[in-house]
Parts: C-alpha cells; sequence; structure tokens
C-alpha cells in the first residue's frame, strides 16, 4: 500500500493555491490521500507567517500535530510555506517533533521531495494529480509570486521573495484541469496581482483566454493594489467583453490619510484612491468594493483615523476588514517611534468597525427584494447556503435560504434578499 497523507493549510487562499499544487505533486508520485491527521503516514503542516496572530496559530498547531504523533510514531511531520522560509533554524531548535521543513518554493516539486528525502519507494506506481474527488465548486488560481514593493509594516517579500510571473501556459492549464474537477469559479489570487505581466493588457488577456474555458463561470480578481496599474485595469475591464468577470473589486489600501500612507510607503494618495474606487464603480452598477485598514500604525492619530472613517462613508464601501498594526521583525515600521498603545488601537477599531456596521445595516436595506443570481456553496437538511457574486468564498457574506428539492452545491440561482443579519442575509428562491 503507497504511503499517505493529510495536509493543513494555514492562511490565505495563496497557501489554499499552494497545497493543491503539492497534493498534486504528491499524488503523482503515488502518495494517497488520508482523511484525518491522526491516521496518515505524513502530516504536511502548509503554514503562515503573515503577523504574529497567524504565527501563533502556525506553532499551536504544529505542537497539536506534535501530540498527534505520539499515537502515531510512525507518522512524518512536515512543515511548508511562509513560516518553514522565514524561522527554519528556530523550528529545527524549538519543534524537534518536526520531520522535515521545507519553504516557499517547490509545492510543485513536493512529491519528489519528500520520496527523496524518506526514501520513499510507491508499491503501486505513481498516480495522477487529479483532485476530482475533493474538489470544491470555487478555488484560488495564482498567477504569480512574491512581491518587489516596499511596505514599511510588510514581512511578505521576506519569505516570498522578488515579484517573479508564473508561465501562462501553466496558469491556463491548471484553470483547465481545475473546470475539469468541476470548479465554476476561480479567485485570481498573487501578492501583486496587477504585476503580471509586463503590463495591464497582459493580466485582461489572460483573463480573456480563462473565460474561454468551459465551465468557468465566475472569475474574481483578488490582491488588486491601488496604483495606475489598476487604473488601467479598470479601464481594461471596461472596454472589453468580461461577462464571467464578477461585479467585485477587492483592493486593501490599508489607510486613507496621506501622511499615514507616506510612512507606509505606499502608492497614492486618498484622492487618488477616490478616482479609482469612483472608476471601479463605474464599471458596473453592481459591483460591489472591498478594502482593508491597519490601524495602530505608529504616529497615528485621532484625526488619521477620522479620514478613514471618512473615506468608508463617503464610498459607502460594502466589505471592510479591519487589521491591527503588528511590528513584524525587520521592517521599517518596527523601528519607527510613535507607537500607538494596544489599548487605543483597539479603541479605534471598535469605533471604526461600530460606524462600518451602520453602514452595512443601511447597505443591507437597500438590497431588500433584490434578485442575485447566487453560487450554492453548501447544502444541510433545512436550509441553502449560496453567495452573490458580489462575496467572495470564505471571506464575504452568505445568503441562508430554505432547503429546495433539486438543488445541488455549485449551481447557480436566482435568489431574492428577504432579510439580512450583521452580516449574512437571508432569502429566497425565485423563480
Ligand atoms: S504589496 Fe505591500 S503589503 Fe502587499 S505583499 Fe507587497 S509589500 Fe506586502
Amino acid at each position: 500500500m503507497n504511503p499517505s497523507y493529510f495536509i493543513t493549510t494555514l492562511g490565505c487562499p495563496k497557501n489554499q493555491a499552494d497545497s493543491r499544487e503539492m497534493e498534486r505533486s504528491l499524488r503523482k508520485r503515488g502518495l494517497i490521500p488520508c482523511d484525518s491527521a491522526e491516521k496518515a503516514d505524513y502530516h504536511i503542516i502548509n503554514t503562515c507567517s503573515f503577523i504574529e496572530p497567524a504565527r501563533e496559530e502556525t506553532i499551536q498547531t504544529a505542537l497539536e500535530a506534535a501530540e498527534i504523533k505520539t499515537s502515531n510514531p510512525r507518522q512524518k511531520l512536515i512543515l511548508s510555506g511562509c513560516f518553514s522560509e522565514r524561522y527554519p533554524d528556530e523550528i529545527k531548535k524549538d519543534l524537534p517533533e518536526v520531520d522535515f521543513i521545507f519553504g516557499t518554493g517547490n509545492f510543485d516539486r513536493a512529491g519528489e521531495i519528500i520520496e527523496e528525502q524518506f526514501r520513499l519507494k510507491p508499491e503501486t506506481g505513481y498516480g495522477t494529480p487529479s483532485l476530482k474527488d475533493k474538489q470544491q465548486h470555487y478555488a484560488p488560481l495564482k498567477i504569480s509570486e512574491g512581491c518587489n514593493r516596499s511596505c514599511t509594516f510588510c514581512s511578505i517579500p521576506q519569505f516570498r521573495g522578488k515579484f517573479r510571473n508564473l508561465e501562462k501556459n501553466k496558469i491556463l492549464a491548471e484553470a483547465s484541469l481545475l473546470a475539469k474537477e468541476g470548479v465554476k469559479e476561480l479567485e485570481i489570487v498573487s501578492q501583486d496581482t496587477v504585476s503580471f505581466g509586463n503590463d495591464p493588457d497582459d493580466l485582461l488577456d489572460l483573463l480573456e483566454e480563462i473565460q474561454q474555458i468551459q465551465g468557468i463561470e465566475w472569475i474574481r480578481l483578488l490582491y488588486l493594489y491601488p496604483d495606475r496599474k489598476t487604473e488601467k485595469i479598470l479601464e481594461g475591464i471596461k472596454k472589453r467583453k468580461l461577462p464571467t468577470l464578477v461585479p467585485y473589486f477587492e483592493c486593501p489600501i490599508q489607510h486613507a490619510s496621506d501622511r499615514i500612507l507616506r510612512s507606509m510607503k505606499r502608492a497614492g494618495s486618498a484622492s487618488f484612491y477616490s478616482r479609482l474606487f469612483s472608476l471601479a464603480r463605474s464599471v458596473s452598477q453592481d459591483l460591489e468594493i472591498r478594502t482593508s485598514f491597519i490601524l495602530g500604525f505608529p504616529g497615528e492619530t485621532e484625526e488619521d483615523v477620522e479620514k478613514i472613517i471618512e473615506f468608508i462613508q463617503s464610498h459607502r464601501i460594502e466589505k471592510v476588514s479591519l487589521f491591527r498594526f503588528f511590528p513584524e521583525e525587520n521592517t521599517a515600521a518596527a523601528l519607527l517611534k510613535d507607537m500607538v498603545p494596544e489599548e487605543t488601537v483597539l479603541e479605534r477599531m471598535n469605533e471604526v468597525r461600530r460606524i462600518y456596521l451602520d453602514l452595512l445595516r443601511e447597505i443591507h436595506r437597500e438590497r431588500m427584494g433584490k434578485v442575485y443570481k447566487c453560487i450554492v456553496d453548501s447544502i444541510d437538511g433545512s436550509s441553502i447556503l449560496a453567495r452573490r457574486p458580489q462575496d467572495a468564498p470564505e471571506i464575504d457574506e452568505s445568503v441562508i435560504l430554505p432547503f429546495r428539492e433539486g438543488i445541488g452545491v455549485g449551481d447557480i440561482i436566482p435568489v431574492k434578499i428577504t432579510g439580512y443579519n450583521e452580516y449574512d442575509m437571508t432569502g429566497i428562491m425565485e423563480c
């Protein structure tokens, strides 16, 4: 019997894409999927190291996995990804239960690497990279790796490296394979999506080719850095026919005070972001915007936070993520003076969240009675969980509607919005 594996994935949709690439490689080398970490011969944790809470979750997960190993001593525990890339020596010293680590660069060779490291001889020969048995109806599709930008709060370039495009034919091959495996919705992901290719037209060309793939019904762009490239992409989207591109603009601006944006070394300004968001709204009238803000950046004042609140309200932003600033190791921001006390940061986050939720209630009221083509994410005995094109999987709102015979996961159905609670909505099938 060939050895089995189980992958635990932490972190962002990019990590999910990496885990999928790893899994294809493991299967190709004959390793077989196991339905539990306890029983697997190889337990791989694809780690995250983005900010302090993410690292704590990685360490906690590794310690729990080490505990699991005590009941399956033959098991090999492997750490891959961002945390492994960033802290190889610390893992060796502080997590002796970990048998092997590899970083962020070789997910497509994970099978060979593990085969070599543990001298595996797959008894029943090699397998196929198909994941048909476990594919969901949506999946992240990575188009590039790394980042050349230098946001002063961000450590990602330290362990994801410089920006590099993935080969177009490999991206399209993976998109086709996903479609064959039943995927209908693709989330285009990378650290810096708008830097794909040599100019913005390359990303638009890629979107046009992806939408030719049979079975792909929705395409969503994620991680659009707020600069001129994004402006050109929005203008290009307006000129081209991209019916599968969902009305969704995800663009993390991180702050709305120009003074803080300069200190973060972010491109643009609040007035440029305003123009960008207005341009995004002109792409399609039912487009919704997701953005994120970092609160508590060194030197931040109440006036700076006011600017965030004004920006959210004046642009009626539908989806807002709030992050607390963490002085990340080896980043320029960690050396800045005027750190904001934790208590003050949490007060500011609560205040911005309160105001955002007031706005979201108004936005929910405007959605009442509207009909959206929703994709079915899950079904249990009594209800269906669906999602509008304006909502990203595992990040944004869902619509809960009564169970209906004959509806399947991945189906796209017309849903009328009938109610809402804090984030999610309720609805009925309209037909
Ligand atoms: S764009 Fe900035 S925040 Fe995003 S990965 Fe690059 S350096 Fe980090």
